[in-house]
């Protein structure tokens, strides 16, 4: 039976290896207890219903394969070594490791206690910066604003405008009218050291890629930022059985939970195709789109398919901020 590694169980990973459960013998490498859906992380920290509810556990997400709480701490195209001084021999490697941000935007299943610290101090603060105007600084916003809507919020960016990627305009104005009309205060072209001092200060930019953990025979893949260059087939260039997918790659789009899916679908047929001597398919890196809700009852969505919708639509589409579908995934759907 072929052994299959996936390290890095987040979005990509936990697709990866349960799409590849039944042609192969899976292990899943995951040093959390628990998956973190953190698409609601920001969520969480406002409405403490669900703060519980954005840790999954992995029991039941394979059949076949396991989960092993570890971290590689040392991968080359033979296996990993394991912080536990385990080694784990694989024939396909999929490298899912993705990248983090400071708390509470990319919350560790031990930051609970701290989520809940953060709702109180959010609570009672009268004014709070959030430092960068992207996705991230701009959803923290509206969950604020919806839960205390007299706590006084400031986004600071150095940027000239709100949000990187190629949107049209018409989508950057309803997000800066919605902001507006919510009294948040934006302040573009104002770094950190120029914004005003604040109760709470939370940074909303800056998500790092740590892969320092690639043996030498795999280091060449690595950019100045950590990440990875992949080839079409999502493979590592020169390694036929070494996949990278999702946040850790240098695919040229948005790092998006939805698009880390997209290329651990395209990588689990690829290791079919392997395994049957079949021809690989490529990945086509997708246009910008996004889904902002700014609060539960606010935000806008923007793909090419569709264009610009507004705040009914958003807040409808993101209402349980696609939680059920990772339940299914991880084997936790009721009923
Ligand atoms: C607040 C917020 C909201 C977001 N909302 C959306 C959204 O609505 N839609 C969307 O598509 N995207 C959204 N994103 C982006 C999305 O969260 C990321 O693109 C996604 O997490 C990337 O998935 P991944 O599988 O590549 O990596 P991650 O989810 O980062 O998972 C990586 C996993 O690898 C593990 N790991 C790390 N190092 C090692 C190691 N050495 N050994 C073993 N395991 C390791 C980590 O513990 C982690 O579990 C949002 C991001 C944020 C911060």
């Amino acid at each position: 039976m072929t052994e299959i590694l996936v390290i890095g169980g987040g979005y990509g990973g936990i697709t990866a290896a349960k799409a590849l459960d039944d042609v192969a013998d899976v292990t899943l490498v995951e040093p959390r207890e628990v998956f973190v859906h953190n698409v609601a992380a920001l969520r969480a920290v406002a409405d403490p219903d669900w703060a519980e509810r954005i840790f999954l556990p992995y029991d039941r997400l394979l059949s076949r394969g396991r989960v092993v709480r570890d971290r590689a701490v040392r991968v080359t195209a033979a296996g990993a070594d394991l912080a536990s001084g385990a080694h784990l021999d694989a024939d396909v490697i999929i490298l899912a490791t993705g990248s983090a941000m400071p708390f509470p935007v990319k919350p560790e299943p031990h930051d609970r206690d701290r989520l809940a610290a953060t709702h109180r101090a959010l609570s009672d603060a009268g004014h709070v910066l959030l430092l960068g105007a992207g996705a991230v600084g701009i959803e923290f916003a509206g969950e604020i604003k919806a839960a205390w809507p007299a706590v006084e919020v400031t986004i600071a960016d150095p940027a000239p405008d709100i949000l990187g990627g190629r949107f049209p305009d018409e989508f950057r104005a309803s997000v800066r009218e919605q902001l507006a009309a919510l009294g948040v205060r934006l302040l573009l072209g104002t770094g950190a050291g120029q914004a005003p001092a604040a109760d709470l200060t939370f940074a909303c930019y800056g998500a790092s890629v740590d892969s320092s953990y690639l043996g030498d025979d795999l280091a060449a893949a690595r950019q100045p930022d950590g990440r990875l260059a992949v080839t079409p087939q999502l493979r590592l260039p020169g390694h036929e059985r070494v996949f990278a997918i999702g946040d850790l790659t240098a695919v040229p789009e948005l790092k998006q939970a939805r698009l880390a899916q997209a290329h651990a679908e395209v990588v689990a047929a690829n290791v079919r195709a392997l395994l049957a001597g079949g021809p690989l398919a490529d990945y086509t890196p997708a246009p910008d789109a996004i889904v902002l809700p700014l609060g539960p009852k606010g935000g806008a969505s923007y793909a090419p398919e569709v264009g610009v919708l507004g705040p009914a639509e958003t807040a409808g589409i993101k209402a349980t901020m696609f939680i059920e579908s990772y339940e299914e995934m991880l084997g936790l759907a009721r009923g």
